[in-house]
């Protein structure tokens, strides 16, 4: 596995490339299962996988956890050896972003759902990013968790509305035993949080069950909402049922049903969802 930090040796190694198929997978590193199934599958999709490690100042808000974003690439190079990584890209942030161009790419309404909400200018910093990265490595295919529900979303919609020649595949959350999703934050929960963190993941289940049975959005809500403030300490951000992966309020029309909470611990705030598909209920 090779490992760059410049953008000219990167370009140097795509251009050698640029015949294999090229799968690219986007990370901040802190890298875990979830990020390890999306490399598994990049390998068994692809001539050739690019990882990219870069904690993206751009998609981080004045006030969020930038500075303590947790960091170990050590670790981060030996796990994507394992995985058969055969490119890492990480590059400073001077690297990424040598000048301000005074261009920038506006999300709009679907970032003023969710997690954009109480994020404000994050998911056009994602886009800032990716945009980027898909210049540079010209991927074949990129992969994307579930996890990150809206950042998907909007990552497909980006690609579909500006013709990016690349194809999104979406990678299933991966979760610890207890059904806590995987996320790099985790480190920062102390043990009674960690040990409450499980009833996120059992409120939307117990939200998404109510659903199936009532088909009444606002009971669901309320249910999943009860069973975080009862089992948790923490401080819900949202807890919403929108269509996926428009994001908008529930219709008939609409194929599957996103269930996506956030909720704010004392250092750490933790997202997870469950997509319902309408069609199979
Ligand atoms: P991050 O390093 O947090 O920016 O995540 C990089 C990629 O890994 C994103 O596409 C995430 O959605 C994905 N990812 C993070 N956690 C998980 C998880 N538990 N299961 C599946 N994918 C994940």
């Amino acid at each position: 596995m090779q490992t760059v930090q410049t953008i000219d040796e990167l370009k140097q190694i795509i251009e050698a490339n640029k015949n294999k198929t090229i799968g690219l997978v986007p990370t901040m590193g802190y890298l875990h299962e979830g990020h390890q199934a999306l490399l598994n599958r990049a390998r068994k999709e692809n001539d050739f996988v690019v990882a990219s490690i870069f904690v993206n100042p751009a998609q981080f808000g004045p006030n969020e956890d930038l500075d303590r974003y947790p960091r170990d690439i050590e670790r981060d190079l030996k796990i994507a050896t394992e995985a058969g990584v055969d490119l890492i890209f990480n590059p400073t942030p001077e690297e990424m972003y040598p000048f301000e161009s005074g261009i920038t790419i506006q999300v709009g309404e679907l970032s003023t759902k969710l997690c954009g909400e109480s994020r404000p200018g994050h998911f056009d910093g994602v886009l800032k990013v990716i945009t980027k990265l898909f210049n540079l490595v010209q991927p074949t295919k990129v992969y994307f968790g579930q996890k990150d529900a809206q950042q998907l979303a909007i990552v497909e919609t980006f690609v579909h509305a500006y013709n990016f020649p690349v194809q999104v595949v979406r990678v299933q959350t991966v979760r610890e035993a207890d059904g806590l999703a995987k996320s790099s934050r985790n480190v920062f929960l102390s043990e009674v949080e960690r040990a409450e963190a499980i009833h996120i993941y059992k409120a939307l289940t117990l939200a998404t069950e109510n659903w199936k049975q009532t088909k009444n959005v606002d009971e669901a809500i309320a249910v999943g909402k009860a069973h975080i403030e009862e089992h948790t300490s923490g401080k819900i951000d949202y807890f919403e049922v929108v269509t996926y992966p428009l994001l908008q309020q529930v219709s008939e029309h609409a194929d599957q049903l996103l269930f996506a909470t956030a909720v704010f611990y004392e250092k750490a705030r933790l997202i997870d969802n469950i997509l319902v598909d309408i069609k199979e209920v």
